[in-house]
């Protein structure tokens, strides 16, 4: 578990492994289970036909036995809600191909039918953050202001999930206090666990309609729900725009694009990425995070500029953030190339 690690946000990055459980199609092809934990940290990969046996290292690996309770505790995402509420920046980003259980792991899975409630024991790590922040912040006895925006990448456009309005692409912007910013996102203030759950539903609803219409949208953006954490109340915030996000910590979620077609290649510990059809944001933010993990690179500037997600992820990545990546595979040899792209991915993130 990473709950007690060492690690304090001056570790950039966190890698945590799934692996999810054989799917009922993979189960009647046939398919063949080639991943293996061995130990809390430790995957091996057994190439079918024999091939040589290959071990990846992560802060926490979880086999396809574990539950989302499990992968909540692991994944440590509490030490980030702390460290969000003292003032930082915080991401946790999945990453893996489609089907690899990238959106199950943040979100649960989608509701089987209109008005049949998902279990609450599938909840995904977001609705359980999302609890332990409200109930936190109850028993914090100091005012706290909670904000939520909720955001979609889709070929380097973003669309508000949240908007009022019919969505049009909106800019993203730079300045000195705030960083990163999107220009006229809507930015929701709540007050309660319900109100914020519902929030999510808006955005996960919208998320799921785009995929019919836009032919698999969803597996080819990256999606942002984004909590502003402000130790301050209303009335004392000196915002002059009652739009804009007070100045403090921040919980960033993101469920990422699938990771297909971006090819991890390169050796002694260089990043290095090609892409068959070339997802913008996946390589800037694989390029981004190469260079901060660089010793002698450290100084250096980062092209966070080189991508939307980058932009908007760059107070985690860099100064005054800590970011949990939670890599997703699948178990099937059928997988495996795409499996092997993510491990490496995964591994040389950290
Ligand atoms: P992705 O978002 O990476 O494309 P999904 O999260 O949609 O993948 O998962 C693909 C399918 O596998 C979905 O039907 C999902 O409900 C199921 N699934 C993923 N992970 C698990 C898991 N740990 N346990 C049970 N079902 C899972
Ligand atoms: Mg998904």
């Amino acid at each position: 578990s990473l709950e007690q690690g060492p690690e304090g946000p001056e570790t950039p990055i966190q890698v945590v492994l799934r692996v999810r459980p054989m799917s009922a199609a993979e189960l009647r092809r046939g398919q063949q289970s080639v991943l293996h934990c061995s130990g809390t940290r430790t995957l091996q990969v057994s190439p079918p036909g024999g091939g040589p046996e290959v071990a990846f290292r992560f802060g926490a690996v979880l086999d396809a036995a574990r539950t989302q309770e499990d992968v909540f505790r692991a994944c440590g995402v509490r030490r980030l809600g702390e460290l969000a509420l003292r003032g930082f920046s915080c991401t946790v980003f999945t990453f893996g191909q489609t089907g690899s259980g990238k959106t199950y792991t943040l979100t649960g899975p989608p509701p089987q039918g209109e008005g049949v409630p998902v279990p609450p024991s599938l909840a995904g790590i977001m609705q359980r953050t999302f609890a332990w922040l409200l109930d936190r912040v109850q028993h914090l006895g100091a005012p706290v202001t909670l904000r939520a925006s909720y955001l979609e990448i889709y070929n380097e456009q973003v669309r508000d999930l949240l908007s009022l309005g019919s969505p049009r692409p909106l800019p993203v912007r730079w300045n000195k206090t705030r960083g990163f910013y999107v220009e006229q996102l809507r930015v929701v203030e709540f007050g309660s666990l319900e109100a914020l759950m519902e929030l999510l539903q808006t955005g996960l609803s919208r998320r799921r309609s785009s995929a019919h219409t836009l032919n698999q949208a969803s597996s080819r953006s990256h999606a942002l729900l984004t909590l502003y954490i402000s130790r301050q109340t209303a009335q004392q915030m000196p915002s002059v725009d009652p739009g804009e996000p007070p100045v403090g910590g921040k919980l960033c979620f993101v469920d990422l694009a699938g990771s297909e077609k971006v090819a991890a290649t390169g050796s002694r510990g260089e990043l290095m990425l090609e892409a068959n059809s070339i997802n913008r944001s996946l390589l800037a933010l694989g390029h981004c995070i190469s260079l901060l993990l660089d010793p002698q690179r450290k100084q250096s500037h980062i092209p966070f500029r080189d991508s939307k997600l980058t932009k908007l992820l760059a107070d985690s990545l860099g100064g005054r953030g800590v970011t949990l990546m939670v890599a997703c595979v699948s178990p099937s040899a059928q997988c495996l190339p795409e499996t092997l792209s993510t491990l490496r991915y995964a591994s040389r993130a950290q």
